[in-house]
């Protein structure tokens, strides 16, 4: 899962970055409104953390340039205390959910966590495939109730084919979803985590339709 993360205050970025990484997610940032934009109008995310008060570009016009041009990514709205008319302003220019500053980080990852669950359909954060359980909150797969060791790369793949489980996902849309910007692909090439998964899941369970991409089945 790739999030999007545009806020110019550097401590507070770096803070969220790495709250969002050890959670399992993969995050671009950007500094200021304009990048902030055009990376999202350019790049598939499957969340956004979206602060208000930005350079440039302030980040209600970035929201309703991305809403008015249909991207239609979840997005977290962070705002400033007391800014109740900053909350509904970004409600009702196309945001998600929001968080007031100062927040604490184990809230705001829940709350990435539930945007990108609720946007694929799912209310609970176990995804039930068969015998094999991805739990969303605790990070972590289970296979007839044992535990499968996964590294961050492999969750982050198994995650994403569960949560379009029985759809076919080609691999530049995994490739898009599963690294940042500046990860160096060379060791773990798709092929290469989607090998290691399959032996770790056992036969069957992730189909490589040719020329189109990969499966999970849902049972
Ligand atoms: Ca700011």
């Amino acid at each position: 899962m790739r999030i999007l993360l545009v806020e110019d205050h550097v401590a507070l970025a770096r803070q969220v970055m790495e709250a969002l990484t050890e959670a399992g997610f993969v995050v671009d940032h950007a500094g200021d409104g304009e990048e902030g934009h055009f990376l999202g109008d350019t790049e598939p995310y499957d969340a956004v953390v979206l602060d208000l008060g930005l350079p440039v570009l302030d980040g209600l016009t970035v929201l309703k340039r991305w809403r008015a041009a249909g991207r239609n990514m979840p997005v977290l709205i962070l705002t400033a205390r007391d800014g109740w008319n900053e909350k509904v302003a970004g409600l009702n220019a196309g945001g998600d959910d929001y968080l007031t500053k100062p927040f604490i980080m184990a809230e705001l990852v829940a709350r990435v966590r539930a945007l990108v669950r609720r946007a694929h359909g799912h209310s609970r954060p176990e995804i039930i495939l068969g015998d094999l359980v991805v739990d969303t909150a605790a990070q972590r797969a289970t296979l007839g109730g044992a535990a499968v060791r996964l590294t961050g790369l492999e969750y982050r793949l198994l995650t994403y084919l569960a949560l379009h489980a029985g759809q076919v996902v080609s691999k530049t849309e995994l490739t898009e979803h599963l690294y940042a910007q500046d990860f160096d692909r060379d060791s773990n090439t798709l092929e290469v985590v989607i090998g290691r998964l399959r032996k770790k899941l056992g036969d069957g369970r992730i189909e490589t339709m040719r020329g189109q991409g990969y499966r999970l089945a849902t049972a």
